[in-house]
């Protein structure tokens, strides 16, 4: 790896693992941690697991571990440019959404209900669950007992109220300091890429059309530029070209106007980054144009009747798992059951978010389809 920048996270200075283990060899801290996040099951999961669309849809859309592994490409490019860890980068944005429950924001939104007098469901919580407890692989410790900088780095946001609870990684909530860079361009790296991908996924789908994306600024000023240098390009290659400009255009914006904060604020260290503000940012310019086409997204994507169809029934099925689960905990596979007799919603939670979507629809037929033959 190249020199890093004096600011940067460095795996011989991390702040350490939960239970202490000898030092990698012939890798580094943050190398292992992004090892430990491949081979986990909840990544495996990630495979079958939705943003937007329903895993069985389509074939090309993408699921949450392509977009992981685009969030992690993104980012990677991003800390390169800035002299910052791209292997811890990585690992933030390779386990950044392994705690997300079936069918994306919907699940999540009816299992928060569902948890909402049992302490609450956040993903991202639950992603650090998954690392610090739930993965069950190693003879030493239960999860896989990543470095500090890759913990912290999964924890985006997170209410006063769960700081509290979290220990080390909730510090930073408490005393309102700044995660390192590198856990703040993970967060903006996810950001480029699921906008984009929302795009071509909802062009693909016919869910938006060319014409209506073409509203709002970004999208088509990019698209005329595509146009005016190949006039003849067919709609697929046009909508590609046109994403991967706008891509490019993000990720260059946020490297620039990062890369002039940085050195107007000249942060002697990682110490420094923590305590002044947030020193990743796009330039306003882009600023505004991400919040028009984030919320060109949620009036004619999200909010797009065949989504919010798909949405209801997937709500259905997690309101009516947890609840039937909830009247019978006998119900639950048996390490769940043991895992209940601590604390039963919580349990429930862990198996329901745990599901890839197909996982959670034959659950629910198991559960309530009589099928005698
Ligand atoms: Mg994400």
């Amino acid at each position: 790896m190249a020199e890093l920048a004096p600011y940067a996270a460095r795996a011989d200075a991390s702040r350490g693992r939960r239970i202490a283990e000898p030092a990698p060899e012939g890798r580094s801290e943050f190398q292992r941690d992004r090892d430990r996040i491949v081979h986990s099951t909840a990544f495996r999961r990630l495979e079958y697991k939705t943003q937007v669309f329903v895993n069985h849809e389509g074939d090309l859309f993408r699921t949450r571990l392509t977009h992981s592994i685009e969030v992690a490409q993104i980012a990677r490019s991003i800390a390169r440019n800035l002299a910052l860890n791209e292997d811890l980068v990585e690992s933030i944005a390779l386990a950044h959404d392994l705690g997300h429950t079936p069918f994306g924001h919907s699940g999540q939104d009816a299992l928060n209900e569902c948890m909402r007098d049992f302490g609450g469901f956040e993903h991202n919580l639950q992603s650090l669950r998954v690392v610090d407890v739930l993965e069950q692989r190693y003879g030493g410790f239960d999860g896989l007992n990543l470095c500090f900088e890759t913990r912290e780095g999964i924890i985006k946001h997170c209410s006063l109220t769960n700081a509290r609870k979290l220990g080390d990684v909730g510090e930073r909530f408490l005393l309102k300091r700044q995660p390192s860079l590198e856990a703040q361009i993970a967060n903006f790296a996810d950001e480029i890429a699921y906008n984009n991908h929302d795009i071509d996924d909802g062009l693909r789908s016919g869910l938006i059309t060319l014409k209506q994306i073409s509203e709002t600024g970004v999208f088509a000023r990019h698209l005329a530029s595509v146009k005016r240098e190949y006039p003849d390009l067919q709609e697929r290659r046009l909508i590609h070209e046109t994403v991967r400009r706008m891509i490019n255009t993000l990720v260059t914006d946020l490297t620039g106007e990062s890369d002039r904060r940085i050195l107007a604020r000249r942060p002697a260290d990682l110490e420094a980054v923590r305590s002044g503000e947030a020193l990743i940012s796009f330039s306003d310019e882009i600023k505004r144009e991400q919040r028009e086409l984030q919320s060109f997204l949620r009036k004619n994507l999200y909010k797009h009747y065949r989504v919010q169809r798909m949405s209801n029934k997937a709500k259905r099925i997690v309101r009516e798992l947890f609840s039937a689960f909830l009247d019978d905990p006998l119900l639950l596979p048996p390490e769940f059951q043991a895992r209940a007799a601590e604390d039963t919603p919580r349990a429930i939670a862990d198996y329901v978010a745990g599901m890839t979507d197909r996982y959670a629809i034959k659950e629910y037929r198991r559960i309530f389809t009589v099928d005698i033959s």
